[in-house]
């Protein structure tokens, strides 16, 4: 990531500043900022080896060969082709890409922002967990709303998987009817 930002004008080389502040957000323990999920990942350096994802036709998103894309595949079968992959595998950077994402649609507030995405080294996408959503629907597979769905409750009534975030759940993250728990 390093390295292909020097190389892009628009990045640019981060400065020594950003890199601690990266670390920092990385290596820090985000209970103190209300979230209290395990971490996932031991190093902001561990890399997602290219031969261990697939690409999901149609999607734009990756899921880890085996358990994952088995996972998916039954999922699909199960629910219907009206259900599709809205997020899968999540490396650091891209982890952290989305995390300092919302820490600014937030106007700064980390707590909040821990609240409704995982700090970096803590995503369960990093691991296996994926994102399902209803064909059309766009960002409203992100909220609250899909749960009207008949694919949510189809999912709910699938025994091999659950859900990550279910409401009040003890990480403090927000109720993630979306989010498929897979490991
Ligand atoms: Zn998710």
């Amino acid at each position: 990531m390093l390295k292909f930002a020097s190389r892009y004008s628009r990045i640019g080389k981060f400065t020594p500043q950003e890199v601690a502040f990266m670390e920092e957000i990385f290596y820090q323990n985000p209970d103190i900022h209300g979230f209290y999920g395990k971490r996932t990942i031991p190093s902001i350096t561990t890399k997602i080896n290219k031969k261990d994802v697939v690409k999901i036709p149609h999607t734009g998103h990756y899921l880890f060969r085996g358990h994952s894309k088995k996972s998916y595949k039954r999922v699909i079968s199960d629910v219907g082709k009206s259900l599709i992959l809205t997020s899968g595998v999540r490396g650091v950077p891209k982890q952290m890409n989305l995390y300092f994402n919302k820490i600014k649609r937030t106007g700064g507030n980390i707590s909040l922002a821990s609240r409704s995405l995982a700090p970096p080294a803590y995503s369960y996408h990093s691991v296996g967990d994926f994102d399902v959503g209803k064909i059309g629907w766009g960002y409203k597979n992100f909220t609250v709303s899909f749960i009207t769905t008949k694919e949510f409750w189809r999912l709910r009534q699938l025994s091999y998987i659950s859900m990550r975030y279910t409401i009040n759940n003890k990480e403090g993250v927000r109720f993630e009817p979306w989010h498929v728990k897979i490991i």
